[in-house]
């Protein structure tokens, strides 16, 4: 099975300096639920990894994490998308645990689970902590510039990308063409 894994602040919604803490921040991209439903149409399954650890400093509630959780699912499978699961990090930085990207922790964990191929998979995210975690897991990785990196920080980036878009609808186009051209 293939999968596209995705973080969420900046890649599925608008990022904040401050976290995300609740649903009146959680500004979904209109594109989202579209791309999606395309990656799903195109036979992968979608799977968010997200790193929270405004669960850990209590800027973020588990109720509120979830309320998020459920509009995401919501407005995905309003247009018959789907998002197969959610995987958190509700660690701090300093607890140095696996999950925490950039560690393939979380991406790992779900491939145990499920029997994914992660080579043929994808990780799409706005920082290089992303690029880094879907690297070590063994999979393709987009960068999207939806986030709080501006071109110029993504240079810098010592980890690139197999490719960088714009946001994630031309991520999700980029990965239905390369599948089309394969095969
Ligand atoms: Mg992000
Ligand atoms: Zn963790």
């Amino acid at each position: 099975m293939r999968v596209v894994f995705l973080d969420r602040d900046g890649v599925i919604n608008e990022d904040r300096d401050d976290y995300v803490k609740n649903l009146d921040e959680l500004k979904i991209f209109s594109y989202t639920p579209a791309a999606i439903k395309k990656l799903n149409e195109a036979g992968f399954e979608v799977h968010v990894i997200s790193n929270q650890q405004g669960v850990a400093k209590r800027l973020v509630s588990e109720d509120d994490l979830m309320a998020m959780e459920r509009e995401i699912r919501r407005q995905v499978e309003s247009v018959g998308g789907k998002v197969s699961s959610f995987s958190y990090c509700r660690h701090f930085a300093a607890d140095k645990c696996d999950c925490r990207k950039p560690n393939p922790g979380m991406i790992l964990a779900k491939a145990g689970e499920r029997g994914i191929d992660l080579h043929e998979s994808y990780m799409i995210g706005d920082s290089e902590k992303d690029i880094i975690a879907g690297r070590r897991a063994g999979c393709k990785t987009i960068l999207v510039t939806s986030g709080l990196f501006t071109e110029d920080d993504i240079a810098r980036f010592e980890n690139q990308p197999d490719y960088i878009a714009c946001d994630l609808a031309q991520a999700a186009d980029h990965i239905v063409q390369s599948v089309s051209i394969s095969s």
